[in-house]
């Protein structure tokens, strides 16, 4: 079941279209990461689903149905200029927006109050929100993304500006959150938690949808057959037989390392079965592209043709 359909979407504003006839599909309880560079189109999108801004052609279902009014409240937004009211102490203004989302005084109360228990930072309760650093008001500003239990949740660079350490705390509430059914789509260029969290990407180029699907799925359509190995030997490997080719080679304590590409017609367990005569297999595995690399070679292919078709 898809929470959310987009079927030939375009959205032009008055002299560029950000839009060019966009569909693409989110499956219920998914993370879903939108890729893209700068003005791709992704905010454009991110604001058609909040309704914020209508598509000029094309429809938007959610649940099934045609995108509307009743479904804000079972959406969460993350809005990437986090817009926040700087006088208003933290937990005067964390109450009156949780309140904006239809939460009792008393429900707020609950909620907020495990929510800053669970971040540790009830001490901020009564800071002034501009005392709070960018991270940290970041932090406030997940909490009141969350805090009505959307079913879909939609973050624009949740990311940005946070440390490794709140990094990694958002992503695991992400996590939790998708444990507990939510659905999540998350525009970043943050590739590594891509790779850390999201199930499906869809990669948004010039307007256009340039690739979307299950990563792993992505990862592997993309592969190039090249494999990492460690080998506990005492010295390496002289000459390689021409179906493989070394990209990397490095040596210590005893230990020889190598990263080789099979060539068609070469499988890995030939690979295996060469590298076996020179000493003990400690490693054996195959590399994937990362995405960082797919979004790069995608976008540049897609560029470049698109050169070539309008010089
Ligand atoms: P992204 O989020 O991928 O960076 P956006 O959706 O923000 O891209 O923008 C896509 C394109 O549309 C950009 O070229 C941007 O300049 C243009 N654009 C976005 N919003 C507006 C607007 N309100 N008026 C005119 N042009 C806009």
């Amino acid at each position: 079941m898809n929470i959310i359909e987009v079927q030939n979407v375009t959205k032009k504003y008055s002299n560029h279209l950000a839009l060019d006839n966009v569909s693409l599909s989110i499956r219920k309880g998914i993370v879903y990461g939108l890729l893209g560079p700068n003005g791709a189109g992704k905010t454009t999108l991110i604001r058609i689903l909040n309704q914020i801004t209508a598509p000029d052609s094309g429809t938007v279902l959610f649940n099934g149905n045609p995108l509307s009014r009743k479904d804000i409240e079972k959406i969460g937004y993350l809005p990437e200029e986090r817009g926040l009211y700087k006088k208003m102490k933290v937990g005067e203004e964390a109450l009156y927006l949780a309140r904006l989302k239809g939460l009792s005084k008393d429900e707020a109360m609950e909620r907020l109050k495990y929510w800053f228990i669970k971040f540790e930072i009830q001490n901020w309760w009564n800071k002034k929100v501009e005392e709070l650093s960018k991270g940290m008001q970041q932090k406030l500003q997940f909490i009141i993304t969350v805090v009505h239990r959307p079913d879909f949740l939609i973050m624009d660079e949740p990311f940005s500006g946070l440390d490794p350490i709140n990094t990694n705390l958002i992503r695991q509430e992400l996590m939790e959150l998708k444990r507990q059914g939510t659905t999540i789509i998350i525009s970043t260029h943050n590739m590594a938690s891509v790779e850390e969290i999201c199930d499906e990407i869809c990669l948004i180029n010039k307007s256009h949808k340039i690739l979307d699907g299950n990563l792993m799925e992505i990862k592997q359509q993309f592969k190039e057959n090249i494999f990492s190995l460690t080998l506990s030997a005492e010295r390496e490997i002289p000459v390689f037989p021409e179906a493989f080719s070394v990209l990397e080679t490095s040596t210590s304590a005893n230990q020889c390392h190598y990263v080789v590409k099979v060539h068609e017609g070469g499988n890995s367990n030939q690979l295996l079965k060469f590298v076996m005569d020179y000493g003990n297999v400690l490693e054996f595995n195959e590399i994937l592209p990362s995405m960082n690399d797919i979004f790069i070679q995608q976008v540049e292919k897609y560029n470049s043709e698109s050169k070539i078709q309008n010089p």
